[in-house]
């Protein structure tokens, strides 16, 4: 029988394909559907519920904001939720970080926040070529797509996507060759092609692209590469950041000082649609209202994320408690893929950032829909979808880790027993 879906939702579905069944309920670590099935979310919202779902801090202040009618749309004006949240950003992200950044409110999904960072870099350096990377990702709308390298994206654009020269991300060949040498070698050769670019944009762990890890190394190199051809470096930290890699950004255990940082999915917390672009004040030479947007002022998610930041963000018990988990996380993909041969399966990333890389997306693919079936949500990335990677909500129990880490494990042995039996 057809279902409402078939009938009038696009063709462009695409987690609704991986998981046909009907969610009416979520909390915490867990989705339920309409037959009240339960599932461990290990996708948590491609990262945009860092804290779980419903999480009841969050929600107990945005319901007595509610409550009191506060302010929900606001444009760009000054309300008491914006300066809420931009207290607790200074207050609890910026100033115990040594960083110094003007706050750019764009439209409310990453990809907005990225089309801002590439327009501020063109026009504090009056020049069009932006550097960006091999499997990054960077968003769907036309600037943020010509900056990401997937072609299934690309291909959908239907018009040149122009401004961006790819190079190799750390470690795209092997870690022998140096990326950042040979991007060098390519500015400082005026007979190389390379327009002189305006800026560089990287992701220090490429999600979509297949947990790509950036050795801090290999950033700090890409940092004095920027320095000194007046290139202004921006961090796309919408996936890694938010505390997902084990500290707020993604770039802190680096050292470096990005000039641009975009940060959206799980900052509002509550998986409210929100995002920044974080400006070096010297760069902000935006005039005003020139990069406009009506959704600029999502004032419910200001609202859940400045609870958020004040209540998980104030010291260093969150964080503490995060990196116990990845410790976990690691150990545990790594025994996994230890079973098995190198050439079949890899473990790989970083943080909460981390997954185990097949020989094939067809067996990645297949290792998560019999997860699926066994009550665990779970994704694949990568340019054939080979990796199956692990976004579990960062407030997930040890136990619950465990558990889901349990389900992967026997899915893997199922499938591969399915494999091997028809090979023989
Ligand atoms: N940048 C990165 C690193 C992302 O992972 C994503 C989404 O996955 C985006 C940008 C685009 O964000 P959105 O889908 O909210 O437009």
């Amino acid at each position: 029988m057809s279902t409402i879906f078939d009938d009038i939702e696009s063709e462009v579905q695409s987690y609704a394909r991986a998981f046909p069944i009907v969610f009416n309920r979520a909390k915490g670590s867990w989705l339920y559907d309409e037959q009240g099935k339960d599932y461990l979310d290990f996708l948590a919202g491609a990262g945009t519920l860092n804290y779980g779902h419903n999480n009841e801090h969050l929600k107990a202040a945005l319901l007595e904001y509610i409550q009191e009618d506060g302010i929900t749309h606001g444009l760009d004006l000054h309300t008491t939720a914006k300066q809420k949240f931009l207290h607790a950003f200074n207050d609890k992200v910026l100033k115990p970080r040594n960083l110094n950044y003007m706050v750019q409110f764009t439209g409310p999904t990453g990809t907005n926040a990225v089309e801002a960072a590439l327009k501020i870099a063109r026009n504090v350096k009056g020049r069009s070529n932006i550097i960006a990377f091999t499997n990054g990702f960077h968003g769907v709308s036309l600037g943020a797509m010509a900056a990401t390298g997937n072609s299934h994206h690309r291909d959908a654009a239907g018009i040149a996507l122009t401004g961006v020269t790819h190079v190799p991300f750390d470690g795209y060949m092997n870690q022998d060759i140096d990326s950042i040498v040979l991007l060098k070698a390519m500015i400082e050769d005026t007979s190389s092609g390379l327009d002189k670019p305006a800026g560089v944009i990287v992701e220090t762990i490429q999600g979509e692209g297949g947990l790509n890890v950036a050795r801090k190394e290999w950033l700090q190199e890409l940092e004095k590469l920027c320095r000194k051809h007046d290139m202004l470096l921006i961090v796309d930290d919408i996936q890694a950041g938010c505390g997902r890699s084990g500290r707020f950004f993604s770039f802190e255990e680096s050292g470096i000082k990005p000039d641009i940082v975009t940060l959206s999915k799980s900052l509002s917390g509550y998986g409210l649609p929100f995002a920044v672009t974080l400006i070096k004040p010297e760069y902000d030479t935006w005039k005003p209202g020139e990069h406009n947007g009506t959704f600029r002022g999502n004032n419910h998610a200001f609202i859940t994320a400045a609870k958020a930041l004040e209540h998980y963000w104030s010291d260093d018990k969150f964080q503490n408690e995060v990196q116990m988990k990845i410790r976990q996380l690691s150990t545990r993909l790594q025994r996994i893929a230890k079973n098995y041969d190198a050439k079949l399966m890899t473990a790989k990333g970083r943080g909460f950032m981390q997954g185990i890389e097949f020989k094939s997306g067809e067996l990645a693919n297949r290792i998560c829909r019999e997860a699926f079936t066994r009550g665990l949500i779970i994704e694949t990335s990568g340019s054939e979808g080979q990796v199956v990677k692990c976004l579990c909500p960062l407030t997930i129990t040890p136990e619950e880790l465990d558990q889901g880490l349990t389900i992967l494990e026997q899915s893997i042995a199922a499938v591969l027993l399915v494999e091997l039996s028809v090979a023989s």
